[in-house]
């Protein structure tokens, strides 16, 4: 097959526009990049082998070497591993299929000046296309694993790409960046100094699993022995190791590794369990919501291995739906290899072990909300709408979830409340809590059933995301009191056994019964009743459910899903 040359998708070459031109700051993490992209190709091989003996590669020394070739101003990362075929290459490397990435994307489109820019490189991972920081082009070779024939990509970075079928591809992938020239005013971004390559290494990579090895300066006259290559990188688990042993920014680089994100998490999580079912884990709470959280596809779960063999990415066995955003690693020790995702679900010490691990997350939580206000309320915007699904569907932690939940409230414009908080500031004779639920803020308190509640002075919690309509049923009571809300069923607001209060009412009804009589004929079949309410103080009339009716939000969501 001859050379065939191709363009860029829009958003891939608008990416590849700013890491050539702009740029950010902190090269270094380009090389990360590379080496995780390496090691998850490792990962993926020795799995395929394990689920199929045929497969035609070898799984004996599987590294990831770097080598750097100081004239020829080259730097060069290659694994063993899975490969990619021809196809691949075009879809993998040619577009951008990372949901981060594409989000990225469209907030730089947004970011009108070079710092603004900045800063979202910062955030968001670009994967491979980062090596266009350094280099001016980049080539890789790789041989998909089973497959003969091997694959040439090659780019300047510049619209283009050219694509071509080789013949002696080595197993696995090799990236080939020909660096940039040299900058005589900054030595630090020599990346041709195997002292540079080592630090970055050292400080991005090495809880990675595989051995990355740099061969040594060839020194030529130094008898014929080969000078062996130096592994860079401890290997070591970070899960596995003692806490006080390990360096925030250790845990920090794992997260970016298996988050795919550049940004940090906001928790680091560590359990260790001992006893019969011996397991280690360590979890992440991210500091941004991924936006396709609430899509169907979501990838959800956490990375499982087993004695230390990474067994599968996405394991959702092990944590509940409305944990999904929870990233990490679980480390097993008495599990299969062979262990499939069927057997997991139905696993009694995996079931044993998603309730602990659910606790840990909620209490964690809970911590953040005692210890750290501001990471809380961060925890809480982005990841509230979630976790509140477990209110529905998690019976047993349905407390502590209620305990780390907040709402926005009438109490304050800005900060959010707990149930508790609300509670304790209910009024003498308020009996139960009240709640809105609608679809944003400014709906919810323009609402007439507003009215009355804000000339009596009492307070109703503003709940604006789809399933508040659903946890607030499920859930049914705080403390003892009645969740209510204000746009259900009739809701007396005058303090009780007011005699005064209750002939006033008696004699308003004689009053108005023959425009209530009118009212009900007019509107027919369209409503159930007509009647004279205390709940409004301006409005002169609103509709209202049942307390046992759907609400309006509800009834139109079950329209949409055609119910
Ligand atoms: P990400 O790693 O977040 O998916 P990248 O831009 O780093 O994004 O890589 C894009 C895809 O290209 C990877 O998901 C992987 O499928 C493929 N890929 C990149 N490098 C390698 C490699 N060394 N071996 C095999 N596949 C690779
Ligand atoms: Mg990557």
């Amino acid at each position: 097959m001859p050379t065939e040359t191709f363009e860029f998708q829009v958003e891939a070459r608008q990416l590849l526009q700013l890491m050539i031109h702009s740029v950010y700051s902190n090269k270094d993490v380009f090389l990360r990049e590379l080496v995780s992209n390496a090691s998850d190709a490792l990962d993926k091989l020795r799995l395929a082998k394990l689920k199929d003996d045929t497969l035609d590669a070898d799984i004996r020394d599987l590294h990831i070497d770097i080598d750097i070739d100081k004239d020829a101003r080259t730097l060069t990362v290659r694994d063993n591993g899975i490969g990619m075929s021809y196809d691949e290459v075009g879809q993998l490397i040619g577009t951008i299929a990372n949901s981060g990435t594409a989000q990225f994307i469209e907030e730089l489109k947004e970011a009108q000046d070079r710092a603004g820019a900045e800063g979202l490189i910062g955030q968001f991972g670009v994967g491979f296309y980062s090596g266009f920081m350094v280099a001016d082009e980049v080539t890789l070779v790789t041989r998909r694993a089973g497959e003969q024939q091997g694959t040439r990509w090659s780019s300047r970075g510049e619209g283009t790409y050219t694509l071509e079928t080789v013949q002696d591809a080595p197993q696995g992938t090799t990236v080939t960046l020909h660096l940039k020239p040299a900058d005589p005013e900054n030595q630090l971004h020599d990346y041709t100094s195997p002292w540079k390559i080592r630090e970055i290494v050292k400080r991005y990579s090495d809880f990675i699993t595989w051995p990355i090895r740099m061969a040594p300066e060839s020194s030529p006259g130094e008898g014929d022995e080969a000078p062996q290559p130096e592994t860079l990188n401890s290997m070591k688990a970070l899960w596995a190791r003692p806490r006080d042993e390990v360096s925030d920014d250790e845990y920090h680089e794992l997260y970016k590794h298996i988050g795919h994100d550049w940004r940090d998490p906001l928790e680091t999580i560590r359990l260790q369990a001992e006893g019969t079912f011996e397991y280690q884990a360590l979890l992440f709470l991210p500091a941004h919501a991924p936006h396709d959280l609430f899509t169907r596809d979501f990838q959800r779960g956490v990375q499982l291995y087993v004695k230390r063999v990474f067994i599968m990415d996405d394991c959702e066995a092990l944590l509940p739906p409305y944990l999904r955003f929870v990233k990490g690693v679980v480390d097993a020790q008495d599990l299969s290899l062979n262990v499939s995702r069927e057997i997991l679900q139905q696993d009694r010490h995996i079931r044993m072990m998603q309730r602990r691990l659910t606790k840990k997350v909620l209490s964690s939580v809970k911590d953040m909300m005692t210890n750290d206000q501001d990471k809380y309320a961060t925890f809480w915007r982005e990841f509230g709408a979630v976790l509140k699904e477990g209110l529905v569907t998690d019976t047993e932690n349905r407390d502590a979830i209620l305990a780390v939940a907040s709402f926005a409230s009438t109490h304050d414009d800005s900060e959010p409340t707990t149930l508790g908080d609300y509670v304790e500031r209910m009024k003498d004779d308020q009996e139960d809590i009240y709640f809105i639920t609608g679809e944003s803020r400014q709906a919810v308190e323009n609402s007439p059933h507003m009215e009355a509640f804000r000339a009596k002075g009492i307070e109703v919690l503003l709940l604006t995301d789809p399933v508040d309509e659903v946890w607030v049923d499920t859930v049914g009571a705080y403390e003892g009191k009645t969740l209510r809300s204000v746009a259900k069923g009739e809701i007396d607001l005058d303090a009780k056994g007011d005699d005064q209060a209750d002939g006033e009412k008696e004699k308003q009804a004689e009053e108005y019964a023959g425009l209530l009589r009118w009212m009900r004929e007019q509107l027919g079949d369209d409503i159930k009743e007509v009647r004279l309410s205390s709940r409004l103080t301006v409005s002169p009339a609103c509709v209202v459910s049942d307390a046992q009716d759907l609400t309006p939000a509800l009834e139109n969501m079950y329209r949409a899903m055609g119910q």
